[in-house]
């Protein structure tokens, strides 16, 4: 009897037990945002556990029901779910799919465990759903912005280069073509600076949605930084190729781009085409030859179009190669001065020396100044080689006369940049001082692109220099403006004819006459004139007998350094 009452209390206690911990069990499954599924092999019995209702909206019983849950679910995603449902093989890794719920945003992580008995059977599943659509968002979020410009919503750069790559691939495989086209804004600067970056960025996108309409197939469009945007056409045929493209692209920008604000901007556009196989091997390479091609449109004007054509990219390479040997030129003392004569022709005296500048790269190499000045012009190091120049001139000029007694004419370039400077005028005081040197005993050089440019600025400060007393000349007259009624209110004191004259000075009719009448009337002007370049005696003879005053030019000396001049000197004294 004691016996049978001990286990109807354990069998009371075991019960208790067990509906507690049901009753646990339940509750934490309650306070979960998770919704479970609980399978029973033994008698096909379902009990749905947790946030159920969130998910599906149905009571499933019975394991024949199970399949009810696919009403919920898009259609492409039936088939994996079932794979997770169905499955009766327990494995280490957990097995999990996600799905989308039908007709809504919401997407499901589904998850399943399955339980073994004794005997390693299977006798019990637990399939658990949870709410994956916040994360699913953040993701799709950080896709879109691994692919796309968050501006245009065209390809990013990154995404582009790659996909291109992957067309590079397969076109080396189906031996087709692809054209790509850099194309960018002209002066988008003033947009930027005029109405505001936001306003810009609006223009960007404009333009940029507009390119967007060429995607296709075969079109890549991408936006790669602010107003430069990049096509990559896969087997151009059809209009589906650069020129038609091209042509929408001018029909478009025919009429106005309207802002948000109803501002109306027009816009050119400058368009860099290279081609993959015949201008680059991979994607990096023809999409950097694009870039060049573009640069060299950009340099020719407005609303241009340039194709790859090799020596573009050979001299923007060899450009950038002289760019960056210029950086180290001057610390490193590879420049020097040379000194070309100049002769009075009347007196046969020397009349002074032109100074010009010699560059020996670090491997012993002559780079000419031909080649090189219009880089540092343009990079800005002209400022700190031309105040070298300056100092160097003036100094060797002091040495020359202390130890000959002689007074000549020291002709120095410069550049218009220099010429820009605040500074420039009072630095080559300061140096004239420091020398000692008379200023008439100095003479600048100047070419008529400076006039040109900033005509009041230099004739100001030529001014200025003039009535200090250095003389002011007129370089390579007859490669520019070359007009000889504007000479008339130039304050200048020399003319330099250029070499391009001479050239031809004895064979040309026309050519003859037109320096003999830059001559007289240069001289009636009351300048002094310098013929440059010239290299044979029947050139000479002709300039003397036209009344030319000085002659420079390898006939009569080449540029030579200094000591070849000091010799010169010795000889004069
Ligand atoms: P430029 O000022 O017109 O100098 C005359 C150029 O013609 C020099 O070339 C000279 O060597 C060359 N030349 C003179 N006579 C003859 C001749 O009979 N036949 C031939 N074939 N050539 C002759 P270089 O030294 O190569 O200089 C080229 C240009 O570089 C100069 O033209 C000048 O514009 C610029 N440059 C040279 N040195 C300097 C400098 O120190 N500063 C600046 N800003 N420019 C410089
Ligand atoms: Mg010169
Ligand atoms: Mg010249």
């Amino acid at each position: 009897m004691n016996d049978l009452r001990y286990q109807v209390d354990y069998l009371t206690a075991m019960n208790k037990r067990l509906s507690d911990s049901e009753k646990m069990y339940r509750m934490v499954c309650d306070m979960s945002s998770c919704a479970y599924l609980y399978y029973n092999y033994k008698d096909g019995q379902i009990t749905l556990l947790g946030n159920w209702q969130a998910f599906f909206p149905l009571e499933i019983k019975h394991i024949q029901d199970m399949e009810r849950i696919f009403d919920y679910i898009e259609e492409e995603d039936v088939e994996k779910l079932g794979a997770i449902l169905h499955r009766e093989t327990p494995s280490v890794e957990k097995l999990c799919c996600e799905c989308k719920l039908r007709g809504k945003k919401q997407w499901l992580e589904c998850e399943t465990v399955i339980g073994l008995d004794a005997d390693k059977e299977p006798c019990s599943k637990v399939i658990k759903f949870r709410d994956i659509s916040r994360f699913k968002q953040q993701n799709d979020e950080l896709t879109y912005m691994a692919y796309y410009d968050m501006l245009t919503g065209l390809y990013n750069r990154n995404y582009f280069v790659g996909r291109l790559t992957e067309w590079i691939e397969r076109a080396k495989k189906e031996k087709s073509v692809i054209s790509v086209m850099f194309i960018d804004i002209d002066d988008f600067r003033k947009v930027n600076d005029g109405l505001g970056m936001l306003m810009g960025d609006e223009l960007v996108q404009l333009f940029g949605q507009f390119l967007g309409t060429f995607c296709s197939e075969n079109v890549m469009v991408s936006h790669f930084n602010s107003d430069t945007y990049c096509i990559a056409i896969y087997d151009p045929c059809g209009s589906r190729n650069v020129d038609g493209i091209y042509r929408m692209i001018q029909e478009r920008i025919q009429s106005p781009f309207v802002l948000s604000g109803r501002q109306e901007i027009e816009i050119t556009v400058c368009v860099g085409v290279a081609e993959f196989p015949e201008s680059a091997s991979s994607a990096i390479e023809l999409l950097n030859n694009a870039e060049i091609v573009l640069f060299k449109a950009k340099s020719i004007g407005s609303n241009e179009i340039q194709y790859f054509d090799a020596p573009i990219i050979h001299d923007f390479l060899h450009h950038v190669q002289i760019e960056n040997m210029l950086k180290g030129a001057m610390s490193q003392k590879q420049f020097s001065l040379f000194y070309q004569p100049q002769y009075d022709v009347e007196s046969g005296k020397l009349r002074g020396v032109e100074a010009l500048i010699r560059w020996r790269d670090e491997n012993g190499k002559q780079i000419s100044p031909a080649e090189f000045i219009p880089i540092a012009e343009k990079n800005g190091s002209i400022v700190s080689i031309g105040a070298w120049v300056v100092e160097e001139a003036l100094r060797t000029y002091a040495e020359w006369r202390d130890k000959y007694g002689v007074h000549l004419i020291m002709s120095i370039n410069i550049s218009a940049i220099q010429y820009k400077r605040k500074d420039f005028v009072s630095n080559v005081i300061s140096l004239m001082e420091k020398y000692e040197i008379h200023a008439n005993e100095i003479e600048f050089e100047i070419t008529e692109s400076v006039l040109i440019d900033d005509f009041v600025e230099v004739i100001e400060k030529m001014n200025l220099l003039r009535e200090y007393g250095v003389r002011v000349s007129l370089d390579d007259f007859g490669t520019g403006f070359s007009s000889l009624s504007y000479l008339k209110g130039l304050p200048i004191d020399t003319l330099k004819i250029d070499k391009s004259f001479i050239d031809t000075v004895i064979t040309d009719d026309s050519t003859r006459i037109i320096t003999e009448s830059i001559v007289s009337m240069v001289k009636k002007l009351g300048f002094e004139t310098v013929a440059e370049g010239v290299e044979t005696e029947a050139q000479y003879e002709y300039l003397k007998d036209i009344h030319c005053d000085n002659i420079q030019g390898f006939y009569l000396g080449k540029p030579m350094p200094k000591d070849e001049v000091e010799q010169i000197l010795t000889s004069q004294i």
